[in-house]
């Protein structure tokens, strides 16, 4: 079958590689519908992240169950499923609590930019439609796996209520569901931090009442303006640079909080300013699988198109190109269509 090696920077190739199979006897093989890829796959493909032995890339994945581990009680070969890229059991005391990306055990997943992947925990992890859905709501169907799962989790986490005021930082594909997440939450005004302008128009159609262009110390001044000098009820970081952490917390209002999903690089904090800046905090890898039967029923529903956030759609095996054009900011995301 076909999948995706990255080998070190900025060297990633589709090859043929074996088909997955049936290793633990909790496990279920999918047949990929179609898979993606993450900003957060640019850290490795970048050097940022270090790549030391060839690493099997993709963790956004749906598609149709091939076979199924002899544990496996409720997920039936045939079921078209969805999973987090979050590894869970949805049974440990994490899980049920509803942070099922810190599962007793969790793993993250990965191998899904091929064919077939292989689905630890499929139990737990998996979740199925009741039919087969129709074509064109696959690529909305495929961004409830992680990325509209994290910008929901950065709404939730951040706590937006009817009638608030939010902020996102961040134009990635993950701001901009961000953006949907924080409108389906009921806020009166979404104000975003983008620079360019498919993304501003995407943000817009996503709900997004205001843009601030301005970066650093001029955009939070813009957004204190915006906000009559009180700051935002609640503020979605999804950058996870000093920079957007930093603009995170000099728009969030005391009182507020700041959900962060970016996963941080370089970032610190003063623990003396913090104190007295009264802003709570929390992210981390978002729990997609609490919000999954959530954001799938809505996508099947066609109340919201996340799909939209796909503006390339390569062939798996033109996935090279879909990194570069990722990397060099061409695309928002990139969606790989399966053979
Ligand atoms: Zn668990």
């Amino acid at each position: 079958m076909l999948g995706t090696i990255l080998n070190g920077p900025r060297d990633v190739r589709s090859v043929e590689l074996p088909e997955p199979t049936i290793i633990h006897p909790t496990d279920a093989i999918i047949r990929l519908s179609a898979t993606c890829i993450c900003g957060s796959d640019l850290w490795p493909y970048r050097g940022i992240n270090p790549v030391t032995e060839p690493r099997q890339m993709g963790h956004e994945y749906c598609g149709v169950v091939t076979e199924v581990g002899s544990a496996v009680k409720t997920v039936k070969t045939g079921q078209f499923v969805v999973g987090s890229f979050v590894i869970s059991d949805n049974t440990c005391p994490h899980c049920r609590y509803g942070f099922q990306s810190s599962c007793e055990q969790r793993e993250f997943m990965s191998g899904a930019q091929a064919v077939y992947a292989r689905i630890p925990l499929a139990d737990g992890t998996l979740v199925a439609t009741q039919e087969m859905p129709s074509e064109d709501l696959i690529p909305s169907l495929l961004a409830t796996s992680d990325v509209l799962g994290t910008g929901w989790y950065a709404a939730d986490a951040a706590r937006v209520q009817p009638g608030s005021t939010a902020v996102v930082v961040g134009d990635g594909a993950v701001g901009l569901m961000g953006v949907l997440s924080a409108k389906q939450a009921g806020a009166a005004r979404i104000i975003v931090m983008s620079r360019h302008k498919a993304r501003q128009e995407l943000a817009l159609e996503y709900g997004a009442t205001d843009i601030v262009a301005e970066r650093g110390d001029a955009g939070v001044a813009k957004v204190k303006e915006l906000t009559n000098r009180i700051g935002a009820d609640a503020v979605l970081e999804c950058v996870g640079t000093e920079e957007s952490m930093a603009q995170a917390l000099q728009c969030a209002r005391p009182g507020s909080t700041i959900g962060y999903v970016g996963v941080p690089h370089g970032v610190q904090f003063d623990g003396q300013k913090l104190f007295f800046t009264q802003v709570g905090m929390m992210g981390g890898p978002a729990p997609v699988r609490r919000f999954l039967p959530h954001l799938m029923e809505l996508v099947l529903s066609r109340k919201i198109n996340p799909g939209k956030v796909f503006d390339l759609e390569l062939p798996l095996a033109d996935v090279a190109e879909g990194y570069r054009a990722m990397d060099e900011r061409r695309a928002i995301k990139t969606l790989l269509r399966v053979p």
